[in-house]
């Protein structure tokens, strides 16, 4: 079976469409300002996205556009300015920023009330504390949206994470432990990740590392969960060979059109939620 990102991003959308339109009448349209230092095409493209995504609700997509030269002042001035905005719900900030600014400085400077993509310390706090405060980070909670709407449950499950990034495998560790799988982290280092990954119930796969999750790492019965994008020969791939584990496993998500499509839902949710608050 494939597991679609697109089904989920629709039954999402029903439920936010009626929570932006509560909000709207009560005079609040939620608005996530991007800031974005150049013009670099893989930020252009999904800042393209969020805004269909956002429009499709009657959301906001507020679009602040700064030179490759930025100094690191004006850009921490941008961010004050979007804390103190009460028209501004969500914040988020385009990475890598050019060497020149200390970005876990600039990070620290977001105010965690709209961190919606859980960049500051103190929302990867919450995250591991696992205390429903704040805000998760959007592509470990897309890959956790998933598995919900597709009635997967976690109890138990003997889960497999490849890769311990803070942005992907190691919340998506935490997140999956909150509901009770057994969960296994892996890395570069990890010994026989083949032997670990056959005997797994749930992979995720969250390495960059184009196709390496190939036949030879599944068995029959198994989810995967596809977190990679990569870019091979000018077309986009996942970590996962789909094609040689898909006659194999019992589902597996397709990249593109998988976990991807749900994380700017899952945003738009945050910011949803911010706005929320902050009446
Ligand atoms: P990263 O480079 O920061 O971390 C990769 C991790 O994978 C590291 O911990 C490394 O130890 C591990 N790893 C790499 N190669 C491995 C291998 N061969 N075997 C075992 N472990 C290996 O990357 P990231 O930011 O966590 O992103 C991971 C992937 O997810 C990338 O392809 C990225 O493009 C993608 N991503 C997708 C979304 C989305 O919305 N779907 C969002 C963010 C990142």
């Amino acid at each position: 079976m494939e597991l679609r990102g697109m089904p989920v991003v629709k039954k999402m959308a029903e439920i936010d469409r009626v929570a932006v339109e509560e909000l709207t009448a009560k005079g609040v349209i939620p608005t996530l300002a991007v800031i974005r230092v150049g013009e670099r095409e893989d930020d252009l493209s999904y800042e393209r996205g969020l805004m269909k995504r956002f429009d499709s609700v009657g959301a906001k997509v507020r679009s602040i556009v700064l030179d490759l030269d930025v100094s690191e002042e004006k850009l921490i001035e941008t961010i004050n300015e979007c804390n103190e905005d009460k028209d501004i719900h969500g914040i988020l900030l385009f990475r890598p920023l050019p060497k020149t600014i200390d970005e876990k400085k600039v990070i620290e400077c977001v105010s965690p009330a709209k961190d919606v993509d859980c960049m500051c310390l103190e929302n990867i706090a919450h995250t591991f504390a696992q205390d429903n405060e704040g805000f998760e980070p959007c592509t470990p909670s897309a890959v956790m949206e998933m598995l919900s709407a597709n009635d997967i449950d976690l109890t138990g499950k003997n889960v497999v994470v490849i890769g311990r990034s803070m942005v992907v495998g190691k919340p998506l560790a935490m997140m999956l432990l909150k509901k009770n799988a057994t969960v296994t982290l892996c890395h570069t280092r990890t010994k026989d990740l083949k032997g670990i990954c056959q005997k797994a119930d749930i992979i995720c796969a969250a390495a960059g590392s184009p196709k390496m999750v190939d036949a030879s790492f599944v068995r029959e019965g198994q989810v995967i969960m596809d977190v990679g994008i990569n870019v091979v020969d000018g077309a986009l791939c996942g970590d996962v060979d789909y094609d040689g584990v898909k006659d194999i496993v019992e589902a597996v998500t397709p990249v593109p059109g998988g976990v991807g499509s749900v994380t700017t839902s899952v945003l738009l949710r945050h910011v949803i939620r911010g706005a929320q608050k902050s009446i």
